[in-house]
């Protein structure tokens, strides 16, 4: 067994910290504080040709595996760019897998290579108000009106659907059938026109730099070629590209807890209170280190999953146990961070306290502590399904 990253995998990785390190936390800092996104980070990344990284060759894209991915934005998300800096590049590489494996060739052929060069950034709309865990539920209907589609309903928490001229959206093309209720849920890839959609930004607690939105659909026309892959199968699609995804945020969310984990470690080691650092109190110290060893064993089961999705093994189980257990230990990693620098914790100027409400949102999204746990119960322990 090999633990240590392939010549590729470093090369990758020291390019990701070298693009991230032009933005110091500063920048990020005041992206955070005025919720601009972050374009000039995005164009060194795209003109790098980053953003292609699983997109194959032949539509532009650099061909790469999940591993790969996962270093790189690891990386990103250790620089100090945190949940913000990895999700601005994260959307080009993610949303798009199911065009890319099951796009028509001329979808393919239309849209890939500008997903991979940084110049096609598309919105992505699954969740709604009244279907979050349950995507059976959603409301968003598309009917055929003569030779188009008419598509109307409300999605809620839609990411980059402020700039972004397209849209990844999941509406429901026949009744919902109890037997089967993700069946008959269609995926359209179309232009987010703003004649036929209100969108609504949503104040929230961190990564305010990329925009998440509610989006209000009333007949927004679209056609039969912007159906990604066959009617009905949306779901399926989607399913493709979830696993990777979760490994992929959950290599993020360590590269969140380390980058928080290296500002209280210099600050415990320079702090001095009661006439000695603060890092020589074990109260201080210990949950540093456990912070630190509850991340490295984490990544291990990121790169077990990343390993049996590139080698076309199942990795259900190891996906979704490292996206819940990164969660898990970023957040406790930023948490006792923050407790480390006292009161300048709570304070903006010392950074900690935006990786900390960043790394929050991996315990909820993109799927949530307790639906990981749900899958583990029922696939991994053979329990009763209890969703
Ligand atoms: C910042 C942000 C960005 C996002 N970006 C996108 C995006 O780009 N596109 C998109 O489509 N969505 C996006 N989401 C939505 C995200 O995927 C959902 O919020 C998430 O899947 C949870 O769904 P929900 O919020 O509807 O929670 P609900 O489904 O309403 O659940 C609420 C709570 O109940 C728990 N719960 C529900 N059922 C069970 C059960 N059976 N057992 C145990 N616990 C249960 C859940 O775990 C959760 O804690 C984003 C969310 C956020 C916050």
């Amino acid at each position: 067994m090999d633990f240590s990253l392939s010549s590729l995998q470093t090369d990758i990785a020291e390019a990701a910290t070298k693009i991230s390190a032009a933005f110091p936390m500063s920048y990020w800092r005041a992206k955070d504080r005025t919720e601009e996104y972050p374009w000039e980070f995005v164009k060194p990344f795209a003109e790098g040709g980053w953003l292609g990284l699983i997109i194959p060759q032949t539509y532009g894209g650099m061909g790469l595996g999940i591993a790969e991915a996962a270093v790189f934005l690891n990386r990103v998300a250790a620089s100090g760019a945190g949940m913000s800096g990895a999700s601005a590049l994260h959307f080009y590489i993610f949303p798009p897998m199911p065009i890319v494996r099951h796009g028509s060739e001329s979808m393919k052929k239309r849209f890939l290579p500008d997903v991979a060069a940084g110049k096609l950034l598309s919105a992505f709309g699954i969740t709604e108000p009244n279907a979050g865990s349950d995507t059976s539920r959603i409301e968003t209907r598309a009917v055929k009106q003569g030779d188009h589609w008419l598509i109307s309903g409300q999605k809620l928490w839609t990411t980059n659907a402020q700039n972004a001229p397209k849209i990844l959206v999941l509406t429901r093309t026949s009744p919902r059938d109890p037997a089967k209720p993700l069946a008959g849920l269609t995926l359209f890839f179309t232009d987010l026109d703003r004649r036929y959609c209100a969108i609504r930004r949503i104040d929230k607690l961190g990564r305010a730099a990329v925009d998440s939105n509610e989006v209000f659909i009333k007949n927004l026309p679209a056609r039969d070629d912007e159906i990604v892959g066959e009617l009905g199968k949306g779901f399926e699609y989607l399913l493709d590209g979830f696993n990777p995804e979760r490994i992929v945020l959950a290599a993020e969310a360590i590269g969140i807890g380390r980058a928080a984990l290296q500002l209280a470690t210099r600050y415990a080691a320079e702090r001095i209170v009661f006439e000695r650092p603060i890092g020589a109190n074990q109260a201080i110290a210990h949950p540093l280190a456990k912070a630190w060893a509850h991340l490295e064993s984490t990544e291990l089961m990121v790169f077990k999953a990343a390993s049996q999705y590139d080698s076309g093994q199942s990795c259900a189980k190891a996906a979704n146990a490292a996206k819940y257990l990164a969660a898990e230990a970023a957040f406790d990693a930023c948490d006792a961070a923050l407790q480390t620098l006292g009161g300048l914790g709570y304070a903006k100027e010392f950074d900690v306290e935006r990786l900390w409400r960043e790394v929050r949102l991996y315990k909820i999204a993109p799927i949530s502590q307790e639906m990981v746990l749900n899958f583990l119960s029922q696939k991994a322990l053979n329990l009763p399904k209890s969703y």
